[in-house]
């Protein structure tokens, strides 16, 4: 027997392992397992499994199995490993999953192959094959720049089509032998956003709608610092990062959209971002748990401290910034905030909180809808100077920021409402620390 083991890939076009059932002549099932530790809390009280991540990865797995009907998607939840030892000792079967990305993947594959189980990968998540990239990595590229250019002029150049889906009627089902079903939390009803209703289906749907009718690409990369609307950025970030769609179904969707527009700074500049996704995807692949570690790709000492009262601000956000508390606000709801807001949010817990930047990496993961291992880590790590930043850090400044990408307060106010009608200035005069709004002190008064 053939066993497909879908984590976050969690759709059926351009899937390397859906091929590998397909041409398998004996019997195949494919499983999605919850690992029971996403819902147990840290010693921090995060855990992961956000409402919005949740509700977004049920959607999923419910699109994925209309889907597939009448061959049947197997839902478990418990340790991974075990699980898939028990149905092993029951019915032994070959392994298909793809590439380990997080460190708690890598030891999960590992063990399953120590306890002789053949597993063989496939890539569902990058935009390239290992052996297009590999080579390029004899010293891997310090700087995204430096990647940019080499895959930019590299033969794997450009990215390869994707894979159109098999047709699944082919497959022979084999039955699973354990105790089925997930237990899943309470979810809230409708999405804030179309594009965060789960599920390959709703996700070319929007992505159609995003590119095709709403032309939205036409003005990307000049809003795609906004801090709020439906089309400033493509929102296609949950859908990749749970492989409902792959990257390179994306990249040649815009590259349909070039060829019916023409391309411009703006369609570029979407495929420049997913180069960014894919630098920190095989970056993670090269340096694997040090990128973890508090002085991450660097190994020099990055200054974070924990203090309870300023993390309980922050998981309850009432820092007293209202800039920052919105962001945060937005963040815990919806599980999205823009680029432009995660940067500004990052670089406040650990520049004004002194907070341990590892402590926002793992907040982030418990809330964002679109938590993307690599990306978020990655992400955080370079603005803590732990990361592949040149200027080894970035320190925003809230005000300046603000003054660019929102000077009318539209975020603020949508967010933080019971501020009533307060202007860009105030806002600023109380974070520095006098005490303007009817509003909880800052709690550290910003100097800038
Ligand atoms: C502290 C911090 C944490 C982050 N955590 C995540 C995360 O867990 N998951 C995640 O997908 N992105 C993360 N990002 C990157 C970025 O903020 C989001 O990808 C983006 O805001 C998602 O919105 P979008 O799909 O509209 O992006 P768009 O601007 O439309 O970009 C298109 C796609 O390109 C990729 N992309 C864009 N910017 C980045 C970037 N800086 N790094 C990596 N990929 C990028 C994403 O896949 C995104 O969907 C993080 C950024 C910061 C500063």
């Amino acid at each position: 027997m053939r066993l497909l083991w879908l984590r976050n890939d969690l759709r059926l076009d351009d899937h390397a392992g859906w091929q590998r059932l397909a041409e398998y002549q004996g019997t195949t099932a494919a499983v999605f397992i919850l690992p029971a530790h996403w819902r147990q809390a840290d010693d921090a009280g995060l855990h992961r499994l956000g409402t919005a991540r949740v509700a977004y990865l049920q959607q999923a797995l419910a699109d994925l199995r209309e889907r597939l009907a009448p061959f049947s998607l197997t839902l478990l939840e418990g340790e991974p490993v075990k699980l898939l030892l028990d149905w092993h000792r029951q019915q032994p079967f070959e392994l298909v999953t793809h590439a380990a990305q997080a460190p708690e993947e890598t030891d999960w594959l590992t063990r399953l192959q120590d306890a002789g189980v053949t597993v063989r990968t496939v890539e569902t998540q990058p935009l390239f094959e290992p052996h297009q990239v590999e080579p390029l990595f004899e010293t891997f590229p310090a700087s995204f720049t430096g990647f940019r250019k080499l895959v930019e002029k590299a033969p794997a150049w450009p990215v390869s089509a994707p894979q159109s889906a098999i047709e699944v009627s082919g497959l022979r089902a084999a039955a699973c032998p354990l105790t089925t079903g997930i237990h899943w939390p309470a979810t809230p009803g409708a999405p804030a956003h179309p594009a965060w209703q789960g599920g390959e289906t709703a996700a070319r749907g929007w992505l159609q709608h995003y590119l095709f009718e709403q032309r939205a690409l036409a003005h990307y990369k000049a809003s795609r610092n906004d801090l709020i609307g439906r089309y400033f950025s493509s929102h296609l970030s949950a859908a990749l990062a749970w492989g409902c769609l792959s990257p390179r179904t994306v990249w040649h969707q815009v590259l349909d959209y070039e060829q019916r527009w023409g391309s411009d700074e703006h369609s570029y500049w979407l495929r420049f971002e997913l180069l960014w996704r894919e630098y920190f995807h095989w970056s993670l692949r090269v340096h694997g748990t040090r990128l973890f570690a508090a002085g991450g790709l660097t190994g020099k000492a990055v200054p974070g401290v924990f203090n309870a009262a300023y993390w309980q601000a922050w998981c309850n956000a009432r820092t007293g910034w209202p800039m920052i508390d919105a962001g945060l606000k937005e963040l815990i709801t919806t599980g999205f905030c823009s680029n432009r807001l995660r940067q500004n949010l990052a670089s406040c817990l650990m520049h004004e909180l002194g907070l341990d930047w590892r402590l926002g990496a793992r907040f982030f993961e418990q809330h964002l809808v679109d938590f993307d291992v690599a990306s978020n880590w990655g992400n955080w790590a370079y603005i803590a100077g732990a990361g592949h930043d040149p200027r080894q850090g970035r320190h925003f400044n809230p005000h300046r920021q603000w003054r660019q990408y929102d000077p009318k307060l539209t975020h603020l106010h949508q967010w933080l409402p019971e501020l009533g009608p307060v202007t860009l200035e105030q806002v600023e005069r109380h974070q520095r620390g006098e005490q303007l709004l009817d509003y909880p002190a800052p709690l550290v008064p910003l100097e800038c």
